[in-house]
């Protein structure tokens, strides 16, 4: 397979990009909380010095307790909300700009990412007051209520129509005489009642998409209509393979187990902490303190499982390629459809071991291509 060289060196820049956006995004969330850890720690003592028996008053109140806790996360949000905005920004526009957007989307771009960080901010000051509430009605046993609460988010979020890393794309059914083509192949491999749906990635970019999600009892395929334009009718077939590779295998209930015990290991490491540090007889008002140590627990220790989190995603990705070959019968052309939107993508033939550490969730093209030569000489395939 040929791999224009052009593309490859505007993909060690956009790999700079990525990176140069992760250590931004890690300093401005150390820093803000570094603040609130300071700023909390000066303000709750306050409510420590006021005359005692307003202070117990004050303290035994879980309600004035609730609205400080909650009027400091808001406040929290909304100040990250403010110091994130040009680091989401150059997220979604200088970075989404390499894969072609237009220019006169600038103000487009802007919206989306003032939504997305709205919604990111609201849905996590809703994750943090639940978790005070949760606190507060459990005690020691909060890890449990959160783990709960972990479990109802992602059966929820697999009940939306697409998975909320594509909410930014107008997700539709396909409506294409390559639909039938597509089920029949699903159903002669025993995959039923399939769902496929058409992205319109190109209003954003020239970025070429292809996902699976199982939407609670519905496997459904997406695949962007840049991908569409750009595989031919065997490499779209190599492409939609792989995905129902992902749901032969049960890719995404294992990827949600992963993701819940990764969970209970942040939280626990956040419990273990708080159980050592705060005193025995502790109020909810004492979480104030906690509250940015339990948030940089739960980030760091996601930070520190990253790379196996990684490790196990490109493990599902080499497996679902292996599946499409034998899906197939060309390796070859499954190879080929990997490479061409990888290159489309403008991602690197080869990870480096930091890429490899950071954000690569497939497998490297040029191990893809390893892959295909050795399933076909395994076969006794003519190379
Ligand atoms: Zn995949």
């Amino acid at each position: 397979m040929c791999i224009d060289r052009k593309s490859t060196t505007e993909s060690s820049d956009y790999i700079r990009d990525q990176v140069r956006s992760i250590i931004i995004t890690t300093i401005v969330t150390a820093c803000f909380l570094l603040a609130m850890f300071v700023g909390t720690w000066h303000l709750v003592p306050e409510w420590e010095l006021a005359d005692d028996a307003d202070r117990n008053e004050v303290l035994t109140s879980a309600i004035v307790g609730y609205i400080s806790i909650c009027f400091i996360l808001t406040i929290s949000g909304l100040v990250y909300f403010l110091l994130m905005l040009p680091i989401t920004y150059h997220c979604v526009y200088r970075i989404r700009a390499r894969f072609g957007l237009a220019s006169e989307t600038r103000k487009q771009a802007l919206f989306r990412c003032v939504r997305s960080l709205a919604i990111g901010v609201w849905t996590g000051l809703g994750v943090l007051i639940l978790f005070v509430i949760i606190w507060d009605i459990m005690g020691p046993y909060w890890p449990i209520g959160m783990v709960g609460y972990v479990i109802l988010y992602y059966y929820l979020n697999l009940s939306l129509k697409a998975p909320s890393w594509l909410s930014i794309y107008k997700v539709q059914t396909l409506e294409d005489d390559r639909r039938q083509n597509l089920i029949d192949f699903a159903e002669a491999q025993g995959i039923h009642n399939l769902e496929v749906m058409h992205i319109e990635g190109s209003r954003i970019g020239r970025e070429a998409i292809a996902a699976y999600s199982s939407r609670l009892a519905q496997p459904t395929v997406y695949l962007s209509d840049t991908l569409l334009d750009l595989l031919s009718p065997e490499e779209l077939m190599s492409a939609f393979a792989h995905e129902l590779a992902h749901a032969r295998q049960h890719h995404i209930p294992k990827r949600l187990l992963m993701r819940l015990v990764e969970w209970m290991i942040a939280l626990g490491c956040a419990w273990w902490l708080m159980d050592a540090l705060l005193p025995t007889e502790s109020h909810i008002i004492d979480l104030a303190r906690f509250g940015p140590i339990i948030i940089a627990t739960v980030w760091l220790v996601f930070q520190l499982l990253s790379p196996l989190r990684l490790y196990l995603y490109r493990r599902h990705e080499t497996k679902a390629n292996e599946i499409a070959m034998g899906m197939t019968g060309k390796p070859d052309v499954v190879a080929s459809a990997i490479a061409k939107l990888h290159a489309n993508n403008l991602l690197p033939n080869k990870w480096t071991i930091w890429e490899k550490l950071l954000f690569a969730t497939h497998p490297s093209v040029d191990s893809i291509a390893a892959q295909a030569l050795r399933y076909e000489s395994d076969l006794g395939v003519e190379v």
